[in-house]
């Protein structure tokens, strides 16, 4: 049958039922070679990461940096809420990672950690506040 992957809305053919990415987006579990389900994880983080990031215009919202999108990230601009990372426990639906990353603003490690020296980081409850010398 054939189905839109809800990650890159793209069609692709499938046989299985409960399959709702495409094998570009989330690996290939069929394959019997170095595909590892730990590499397909790897893969489908991947492909939500880009995706979200299109979504957010595809650049930091600071300073426009585009070059690597490793060195984008996702910025609660609610700091009584945690940041959004990407790759730490398990992973999330598509919704889910998609509904979080839309809270965010798209910005680099660089324009990141600016905004947190001025804001301070958030450790529990309690907000403190960083001074650089
Ligand atoms: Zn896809
Ligand atoms: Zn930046
Ligand atoms: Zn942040």
């Amino acid at each position: 049958m054939i189905k839109n992957c809800e990650i890159c809305n793209e069609k692709f053919e499938t046989n299985s039922s409960t399959r709702i990415y495409c094998y570009k987006c989330s690996g290939d579990s069929s394959r019997k070679d170095n595909q590892s389900r730990k590499h397909q994880k790897t893969i489908l983080r991947r492909s939500m990461k880009l995706q979200a990031v299109k979504l957010l215009g595809g650049k930091c919202c600071k300073c426009g940096y585009d070059k690597c999108i490793d060195a984008l990230e996702f910025h609660h601009e609610n700091q009584e809420e945690k940041d959004f990372k990407l790759g730490s426990g398990n992973t999330m639906s598509w919704k889910d990672y998609k509904s979080e990353a839309m809270k965010c603003i798209l910005v680099c490690s660089n324009c990141h950690k600016e905004i947190h020296s001025k804001i301070g980081y958030v450790y529990g409850n309690k907000r403190v506040m960083v001074e650089f010398i």
